[in-house]
């Protein structure tokens, strides 16, 4: 069944602002950020920008914050974390509604991520009873030598438009235990779903007693980003977007010894063996490389197939891909909603061009639906494109479903292929030969931050750390002991004893 109507624009704003007027958030009308629906390409509401002065007094209110929340004990800022957490689980339909409306995530995607928040919530309110540091065995006698970790200051966050509100809660709910406040600039594309987070947010502060300066929000475009880059008061700049973005932001944060967290693009392969089961692998490619319309960090770009199982492969992606639902997605029945912009779509049409142009095969996909129902949205259908090596556009991440199929002979020359990209984000293997799976995952392996068997590349949880090597930017974030970028380390040998030991035997007077 292909959903071949699309909600109005109108619909989609009464939609909107009956969230917002729930949240209590609804904002008043100004100029300078324009939110849109990519589902018609309409617009929903023209909303003011924070002015730089706004910005100014943001990230210096957020800073007077930080003066007294990091004297608060860990644990009770945890409850903090906890009433957000919770304000999440009861507002789940309403912000996945906004999460729809403005990046065109279908349904079930749009909920997982707010059970995402929720999960970075209650692994951040464990964290809060959890920021260890350790004691290390002195060298000198009646000396005790520890570690400790203390609040960092404030965090400005700078978010993609793909995961308007995860990205938000991975770096928020980590940073708030850790004892920082946060300045937040989200996506131009995605302002409603700002303000609803930011709105619970509040709420959570006010109930709990937390100042509510913990948390600012700066609506607007790129410049205010360069203002948190700039900003000395800025400890710390998470910084989730494209590689284009991460360039310009890390050395501005360097120039002034500040800290920097970067999440940048990737271009993830998915390796399948010989005895990968391809059923399995087919279902696991086409969501990673489909879903999201292709529009997630660790959507497959890349699929490197053994060449005695390509075949088979393509026969079931090509035949799945043929069977996809494009269109509206609150429609439970789509799986693939629409591109972001226009400039997404022209990206695509100039990859796939380019792809040809360089000896590629289009296989699948590749035209545009909807487009007379809906000439101002973006429907793109996923596509399929075979390659012969890794040269020209393939190298690149093109924001869009696109899969470039590759094949190859040994796994060293699968693995070579993996790792010869500029990013390094994401990666699989299907296997169920357990010496490749362990060759893949091992240090010769896969050179990416997040590296699978027999599961795609996108759809990571929480618990583990999130992030990627190369150009991806290297930062980790979320689980594990992500925490500790949120913190400084501070080191103290004290001397209990009644007498002066130096270090490494030196004597002196
Ligand atoms: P983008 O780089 O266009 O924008 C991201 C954010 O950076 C926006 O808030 C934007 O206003 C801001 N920005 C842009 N230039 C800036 C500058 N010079 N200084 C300060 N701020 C600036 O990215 P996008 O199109 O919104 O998102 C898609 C990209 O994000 C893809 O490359 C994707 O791979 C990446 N992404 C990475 C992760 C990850 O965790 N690694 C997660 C989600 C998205």
């Amino acid at each position: 069944a292909l959903p071949s109507t699309l909600p109005s624009t109108d619909a989609l704003r009464r939609r909107a602002l009956d969230v917002l007027a729930r949240l209590d958030a609804v904002p008043a009308e100004g100029h300078g950020v324009r939110a849109r629906t990519p589902i018609t390409g309409g617009s929903l509401l023209d909303l003011a920008a924070t002015t730089a002065d706004a910005a100014e007094e943001a990230v210096a209110a957020a800073h007077a914050a930080f003066l007294t929340w990091r004297a608060v004990p860990a644990p009770r800022r945890g409850e903090l974390v906890r009433r957000l957490g919770d304000l999440l689980r009861e507002h789940k339909a309403d912000l996945a509604d906004l999460v729809t409306i403005e990046a065109g995530k279908i349904r079930s995607e749009a909920l997982g991520e707010v059970q995402e928040m929720i999960d970075i919530c209650d692994f951040a309110v464990g964290l809060s009873r959890q920021l260890y540091g350790r004691t290390i065995a002195s060298e000198r006698p009646g000396h005790r030598l520890t570690e400790t970790w203390h609040p960092l200051g404030v965090v400005g966050v700078i978010s993609a438009f793909n995961f308007p509100a995860a990205v938000w809660a991975w770096n928020t709910a980590v940073a708030l235990v850790c004892g920082d406040t946060v300045v937040w600039k989200p996506s131009e594309l995605t302002p409603l779903t700002a303000l609803a987070c930011d709105r619970l947010l509040a709420r959570a502060a006010d109930e709990t007693g937390a100042p509510r300066e913990v948390h600012r929000l700066l609506l607007g475009d790129r410049v205010l980003g360069e203002l948190l880059a700039d900003d000395p008061r800025v400890a710390l700049v998470s910084a989730t977007g494209s590689v284009r973005m991460g360039r310009q932001v890390g050395p501005r944060v360097a120039a002034r010894f500040g800290r920097t967290l970067l999440e940048l693009g990737g271009n993830n392969a998915a390796v399948v063996a010989p005895s990968a089961d391809l059923d399995l692998a087919a279902s696991a490619i086409v969501f990673a490389a489909a879903g999201t319309a292709g529009q997630r960090c660790t959507t497959l770009r890349r699929l490197i197939a053994h060449e005695d199982v390509a075949g088979a492969l393509l026969d079931r992606l090509t035949s799945a891909y043929g069977r996809l639902p494009i269109g509206d997605p609150f429609d439970d029945a789509t799986l693939v909603g629409p591109l972001i912009t226009g400039q997404a779509h022209d990206a695509m049409r100039h990859a796939l061009d380019t792809a040809r142009a360089e000896g590629g095969k289009l296989l699948a996909g590749g035209g545009r639906r909807l487009a007379q129902a809906a000439p101002a949205a973006f429907y793109a259908e996923p596509a399929i494109v075979r390659v012969e090596g890794q040269n020209g556009i393939v190298r690149e991440e093109t924001f869009a479903p696109i899969l470039y199929v590759q094949t190859y002979r040994t796994l060293d020359e699968a693995i070579a292929l993996n790792n010869a990209v500029p990013q390094g984000l994401s990666s699989s293997v299907f296997t169920r030969d357990v010496g490749e799976a362990e060759l893949f995952t091992s240090a010769t392996g896969s050179d990416c931050g997040i590296v699978n068997v027999n599961i795609g590349t996108s759809g990571a949880e929480i618990g583990g750390a999130f992030g990627g090597e190369k150009e991806t930017g290297g930062g980790r974030e979320s689980g594990s002991d992500a925490w500790r970028a949120y913190m400084r380390r501070s080191t103290a040998t004290v001397n209990y004893s009644d007498r002066l030991t130096l270090a490494q035997n030196v004597s002196f007077l």
